[in-house]
């Protein structure tokens, strides 16, 4: 599915063929600390199809669970999160964030990944009251 892709500010944009089929949910507390909320949502897109058309992501390199650096993409001005690759040898896939599509409303997850460590009230969020506007 081809996406556009915008951080806030607007200095980072991208466009993408991404892997609809293998968007996903994580629940991993790198996710809920580097989204400062209570997961991410992701799909990728190979290298290939990632193409930044705007701007240049700052990048944070974290050590992954598997011990191999990733690097977190993010606008340096507005910090909206853009993306995380390898960051050592090819970079062959992006995971990138739904959050900054503008198709977000159409990317629909197909699993929820690091379940253990998901915030228990995600499983009865239907039960908290809604409201229109915050
Ligand atoms: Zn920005
Ligand atoms: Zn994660």
């Amino acid at each position: 599915m081809r996406v556009n892709g915008s951080c806030h500010c607007g200095a980072i944009q991208y466009e993408a063929e991404i892997d609809i089929h293998a968007a996903m949910i994580c629940h991993c507390t790198d996710c809920q600390t580097l989204s400062s909320t209570a997961f991410r949502v992701n799909a990728p897109a190979s290298a290939e199809n990632f193409k930044l058309t705007k701007g240049t992501p700052k990048e944070y390199v974290k050590i992954g669970e598997s011990g191999r650096p990733r690097a977190q993409g993010f606008c340096s001005n507005c910090g909206t999160q853009i993306y995380a690759t390898s960051a050592e040898g090819d970079r062959s896939i992006f995971m990138l964030r739904v959050g900054a599509m503008k198709e977000r409303s159409l990317v629909i997850p197909k699993i929820q990944s690091w379940n253990q460590s998901a915030l228990k009230w995600i499983r009865n969020l239907q039960t908290i009251p809604t409201q229109e506007k915050g």
